[in-house]
């Protein structure tokens, strides 16, 4: 069955209205199908979606999901909605087929696919192997998880283009024919269990993104991560691994602090890591990751090396804010998690005022010590996990409490010296005080303008 035919007058019920659910209705409708959108949540904090769809002519109903999804051919699913709830049970109980978002999407990509996965990295990965690839000339469009779903860029992507997209576990779970040209699985940690009975479901869920390719496409995997084994998963596809090893199985490695990749069985020099400008050992996987795809494109070592010489990152993940007085100011925001304060750590030549602290996660914040220790001259701790935070890490390091973001970001300049970095690499999710970590992200940026010193300066920090 064509694309056009799994979609051209079917009956599509589509879940949820966010982004990516949107974007599927839309893509729906501009391909004559019929598209019926559903949302849990009250019609009216879905005011402006709803207009979209009624200045479309799309149906929709808010405030539940009722019987009309069950008459649907099949439902498509927004990534952000939980898979066990009821209405889902029931489709499938019918028979009706449930399909992800990006599933739907892939069906009428012309181009070819490049989906990135992982527990962490995956969005500053997309985003510099699709930096890599438009430098590279091919005609690429970057989205999924990051930025526009897949469903809005698909239709832009011409046959020799290429859409390069990051999924998340979410979307692999309702898969049934996607096959990326290229798929990469860069790490495999038990962070996010809150969906997932166990580690092993997660991975099987990650796995699944190379189901259903076939030889002449391409598995890239993390040689370092043991997590990750080729044998677990059902796969034809031809696998290249990365490494920031210097092992002789990988298609890109690290020798001498210098990365290279592997073609044919010649050796390509590519960039000395010092030289790459977004920082840390979990960068350098990253961009061990992005070449090794970017090389199965026969994209030339000299286009990766300015590539990754120019990528600032992105934002809100180690990102360098400005310099104020002589202080450099990072927002690691989307370090929701400790392992990700850690890795931050590791990244910066101290020293450190660190600001920490939001909704616990669980998280075993002692951890933090081993990896601050001679870095970390210290804490300012902010939102529901300050207490926690302090018992963890008082002992180690002064810590001191603040009331809001704001307050934390001036305590931390008071006490910080010119080439001194404050950061703030929260360690837990941001729902205490923010809408999302962007938007906590945002405030700390606007609270460091705001300081004010008499000299202020509006220098961009270049990264080292
Ligand atoms: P994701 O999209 O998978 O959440 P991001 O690229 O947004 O990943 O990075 C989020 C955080 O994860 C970063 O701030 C950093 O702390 C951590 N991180 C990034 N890359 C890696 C990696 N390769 N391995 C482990 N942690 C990483």
């Amino acid at each position: 069955m064509t694309a056009e035919e799994r979609i051209r007058d079917r009956r599509i019920g589509i879940i949820g209205m966010a982004r990516s659910g949107m974007a599927a209705a839309l893509l729906a409708d501009e391909l004559g199908g019929r598209p019926f959108v559903s949302d849990s949540k009250d019609e009216k904090l879905l005011a402006t979606r709803i207009e979209r769809l009624k200045a479309a002519g799309i149906p929709f109903e808010a405030g539940g999901h009722t019987e009309r999804i069950l008459g649907c051919d099949y439902v498509v699913v927004s990534p952000g909605v939980p898979l066990d709830i009821d209405i889902l049970f029931r489709a499938a109980q019918q028979g009706i087929p449930i399909f992800s978002e990006v599933e739907f999407a892939s069906w009428v990509c012309r181009g070819s696919i490049v989906a990135v996965t992982g527990s962490n990295g995956k969005t500053t990965t997309t985003a510099l192997l699709g930096e890599i690839l438009t430098a590279a000339g091919f005609d690429t469009f970057v989205g999924g998880n990051i930025g526009l779903p897949m469903s809005e860029i698909v239709l832009k992507v011409p046959e020799d283009g290429l859409a390069v997209v990051e999924v998340s576990n979410f979307q692999l779970q309702t898969i049934a024919d996607f096959a990326p040209d290229t798929a990469l699985i860069l790490n495999l940690t038990p962070d996010h269990l809150d969906r997932h009975a166990t580690f092993e479901d997660y991975k099987r869920a990650k796995y699944r993104i190379t189901e259903n390719q076939s030889p002449d496409q391409t598995l890239i995997l993390n040689l370092d991560d043991p997590e990750i084994s080729v044998e677990d998963m059902k796969t034809q596809a031809t696998v290249h691994y990365f490494t920031t090893t210097a092992s002789a199985r990988a298609a890109a490695f690290v020798r001498d602090d210098r990365l290279f990749a592997r073609r044919g069985g010649e050796e390509f020099p590519i960039i000395a890591a010092s030289e790459i400008l977004i920082r840390g050992p979990h960068n350098l996987q990253n961009a061990a990751a992005a070449a090794c795809a970017a090389v199965q494109y026969e994209v030339s070592p000299e286009v990766i090396k300015r590539v990754l010489q120019d990528f600032p990152g992105v934002e809100h993940r180690l990102e360098n804010v400005r310099r104020i007085a002589g202080v450099n100011f990072v927002n690691d925001s989307k370090a929701t998690n400790v392992d990700s304060v850690c890795y931050a750590l590791r990244s910066l030549d101290g020293p450190v005022y660190l600001i920490a602290g939001g909704r616990d996660k669980g998280g075993a914040f002692e951890r933090i010590i081993e990896y601050g220790r001679g870095k970390i001259k210290g804490v300012v701790t902010v939102g529901e996990a300050r207490e926690k935070i302090f018992n963890a890490l008082g002992q180690a390091f002064p810590v001191q409490f603040a009331e809001s973001l704001e307050e934390a970001v001036k305590t931390a300049f008071e006490m910080a010296f010119p080439g001194e970095t404050v950061l703030l690499s929260p360690g837990c999710a941001s729902f205490d005080m923010f809408e999302n970590f962007e938007h906590r992200g945002r405030v700390f940026k606007e609270a460091v303008s705001n300081l004010k010193n008499g000299k202020n300066s509006n220098e961009a920090l270049p990264q080292k």
